[in-house]
């Protein structure tokens, strides 16, 4: 493998992901972060922060819309939904499938820039009309909202640097004030596999400001074990019971595969109790 390039992403201390790299697009440190673009032959554009994956050609639609679609699906009439991350513009294009105005609050502009550039298939949607971008810190940007938002979702990326601050408890009540009557809050929760403090971090911060918590799982084969959580805060509506059609044109999200989703495996449900 002499002057091959592989992306290598360390998933846990003894454990890593390669994909083979036909060519670097793009390499810059931002204020926040190494923001990185590579065109693989597996899995086409990979964009990766600080190392970690965030989305690729191949699998985004898996997240984004296991992501997006349980909890729209599952309110009877959303109107507005705040994404909180999500720069690549991934959520946003699956939100526009419900018709809603989407604000995006990204931290780093640079992030969004690459994405525009790279993956114009997400950050098409950021130029559409419903859509506001805003490039702010999502921790404020969350506390100057009162019931303002049908859905709110953070779509963050790891909780370490920017993104640690939007796994803590005392900014899920900043966001259940940010709700709408009846909205919910939706986050990915990591790995059930490698992360599982930070699914019970991200469950027991919800817990301090809602009613009803409840995780579900999708794969994701570029994330760490290929298994990713969703973890959902509800005012009203029970989320995992979708009670409007799929949008037109998924490839992963279906009503059956929602409701299986919150089917949880049994070593999940005893470490989660
Ligand atoms: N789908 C990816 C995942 O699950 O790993 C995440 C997508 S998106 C690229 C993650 C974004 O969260 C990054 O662009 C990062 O800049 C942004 N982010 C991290 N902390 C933030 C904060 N406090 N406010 C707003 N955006 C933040």
């Amino acid at each position: 493998m002499g002057d091959e390039i592989w992306f290598t992403e360390q998933q846990t201390e003894d454990l890593r992901l390669g994909v083979r790299v036909s060519g670097v697009l793009h390499r810059a440190r931002s204020a926040f972060q190494d923001v990185v673009v590579v065109d693989t032959p597996s899995h086409g554009h990979l964009l990766a922060l600080d190392g970690f994956v965030q989305t690729t050609d191949l699998d985004e639609h898996c997240y984004h819309e296991m992501l997006a679609h349980v909890a729209a699906s599952s309110h009877d009439m959303p109107r507005r939904a705040l994404v909180i991350g999500g720069g690549d513009g991934g959520l946003v294009r699956e939100l526009l499938r419900h018709g809603l105005a989407v604000d995006l609050c990204e931290i780093d502009e640079a992030v969004v820039t690459a994405s525009r550039r790279y993956f114009p298939a997400l950050a098409g949607s950021l130029d559409d009309p419903r859509v506001t971008v805003h490039i702010a810190d999502g921790i404020a940007f969350v506390a100057q909202q009162r019931q303002a938002f049908d859905l709110i979702y953070i779509d963050s990326s790891e909780p370490v640097g920017p993104g640690e601050g939007l796994f803590v408890p005392a900014f899920y009540r900043t966001a259940a004030a940010a709700l709408r009557p009846g909205g919910m809050v939706v986050a990915q929760s990591e790995s059930p596999f490698y992360n599982l403090d930070v699914l019970r971090r991200v469950r027991a911060g919800m817990a301090a400001g809602f009613p009803d918590v409840r995780t579900y799982l999708g794969p994701v084969p570029t994330y760490p074990s290929g298994t990713w959580s969703y973890t959902v805060a509800s005012l009203g509506p029970d989320p995992s019971a979708p009670v409007r059609p799929a949008p037109a044109g998924l490839r992963f999200y279906t009503p059956d595969v929602h409701r299986a989703a919150f089917a949880l495996p049994a070593f999940l449900r005893e470490a989660l109790a």
